[in-house]
């Protein structure tokens, strides 16, 4: 495929775009055209893909992530646990983190975002054992190399146990560390514009690992850089007792006092908000990653996305970590939370296509893109096409819905900005096995002593 010649994605299965039943047209990383029943592209000199066995969606946007723990996942020191005593059991592991072990963790979790029909990805890095003073460099490198969009950010810890928050003193760092390196990576690899491949955000951990004046401080910080602003906030109850022994109000009050209560910030989880918390956020603008397997598995709670969006709140969609999900699927994460929501309010409230919203112009917001997530002319040429081949489709009678209700996992074809960055559902050039058997001797190294 020629870089300027267009591409006619060509009679689609299905199509997630009204108007584009015939298709849609790409050049130079943009959707140029969509091509309408009965209709042709403008111009003939095209490069015609056949999707006719394809369902196209616009590619999906991952809005959380901790890469590195696709290192420990299922791991029984920490298994049935909830989230304090499960990060409790889990920070000692992630201290043996080192540069290789950390390229093998993103190279996986990105690796099987992709192969899931993801184009854009978060990533919430915030441990920094000494040694690991790169890693959002390391983070930057791999998505290079994947030719996958990311939205990197440059997370952290300054509240140990010493200070009454809840990691131990070897993964946390000083807030002149944690400053001056989040405006290194921003200088260094933050791109701007609607093409950018690779962004930086700044992103505290929690109110139980950073303190207030970090907070504040990283607040001014992406203000003055002008990044986007990401933590985990209303995840547990745990939380919500910890800030008002702490500070003596709610996670929300506490985000709000810090100076984070926004349109730059995006939140994980949001699961303990009241009425009126959420008319706060959706006056502010502030955006919600909603992660549904995460939420389940640690028996967190569930996110009220419905009175969320209701109070003007925008819902994305997040896998969380790999140790508490345990896996990096977003189209299996796009089923997780229709079922989850629709168990929640109901068939009339929640369906296929609300999740399939979130995953895409949903998550677009929350990270700030708004040429992302949608297939339209003038927006970015992500794409995510799926083939329903497999015996879990057979017998469908509409292919969109039997995406998230068949239980979708792996796509075909993926599109990045233009290019196919997954061919015949497997990444061109990467050794699946060999990351494999690299990854795993990485994770067993770490799960030792
Ligand atoms: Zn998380």
């Amino acid at each position: 495929m020629s870089d300027t010649k267009p591409v006619w994605i060509r009679d689609p299965l299905a199509i997630l775009a009204d108007g584009a039943e015939r298709g849609i047209v790409v050049q130079e990383g943009r959707i140029i055209e969509l091509v309408p029943a009965g209709g042709a592209p403008a111009s003939a000199d095209v490069a015609a893909f056949d999707a006719s066995d394809h369902v196209v969606l616009p590619g999906l946007i991952n809005t959380h992530h901790h890469f590195y723990q696709t290192l420990t996942r299922a791991l029984p020191a920490a298994m049935d646990r909830e989230l304090f005593p499960w990060l409790q059991a889990l920070y000692p592991v992630w201290a043996k983190l080192t540069p290789e072990s950390l390229e093998l963790g993103v190279t996986v979790a990105m690796s099987e975002l992709l192969l899931s029909g993801c184009t854009t990805t978060t990533d919430h890095h915030y441990v920094f054992p000494a040694g690991l003073e790169e890693s959002v460099d390391i983070e930057v490198g791999v998505a290079k190399r994947l030719g996958m969009r990311a939205l990197l950010t440059r997370g952290s810890m300054n509240l140990s146990q010493r200070d009454g928050g809840l990691p131990p003193d070897s993964v946390v760092q000083d807030e002149d560390t944690i400053l001056g390196d989040s405006a290194r990576v921003v200088a260094k690899h933050h791109q701007r514009g609607a093409d950018a491949m690779v962004q930086i955000a700044l992103a505290p951990c929690s109110p139980f690992s950073v303190t207030t004046s970090l907070m504040r401080a990283t607040a001014d910080l992406a203000d003055k850089l002008d990044v986007r602003l990401h933590t985990h906030l209303a995840e547990t109850e745990d939380e919500n007792r910890f800030c008002q022994q702490m500070y003596g109000c709610r996670p929300l009050d506490y985000l709000e006092s810090c100076g984070w209560l926004n349109a730059r910030t995006w939140l994980a989880h949001g699961i303990f908000f009241n009425a009126d918390e959420m008319k706060r956020l959706g006056k502010a603008k502030t955006t919600i990653s909603h992660c549904a397997c995460s939420n389940q598995l640690l028996a967190s709670g569930c996110c009220p996305v419905c009175e969320m969006e209701e109070a003007g709140v925008g819902i994305g969609i997040g896998v969380d970590g790999s140790a508490s999900n345990d896996g990096s699927n977003l189209m299996q994460e796009v089923r997780a939370a229709f079922l989850l929501q629709r168990a929640r309010y109901g068939v009339t409230k929640v369906s296929h296509r609300d999740a399939l919203r979130w995953a895409t112009k949903g998550s677009a917001a929350c990270v700030g893109r708004p040429e992302l997530g949608e297939i339209a002319v003038g927006k970015a040429a992500d794409l995510a096409l799926f083939r329903l081949d497999e015996l879990r489709f057979s017998g469908h009678g509409d292919p969109l819905a039997a995406l998230v209700l068949c239980g979708a996992h792996r796509a075909d074809r993926v599109m990045v900005a233009g290019k196919w960055t997954v061919i015949d559902g497997a990444i061109p050039g990467l050794d699946v096995a060999d990351l494999i058997r690299r990854h795993s001797a990485a994770a067993r190294a770490m799960h030792a002593g």
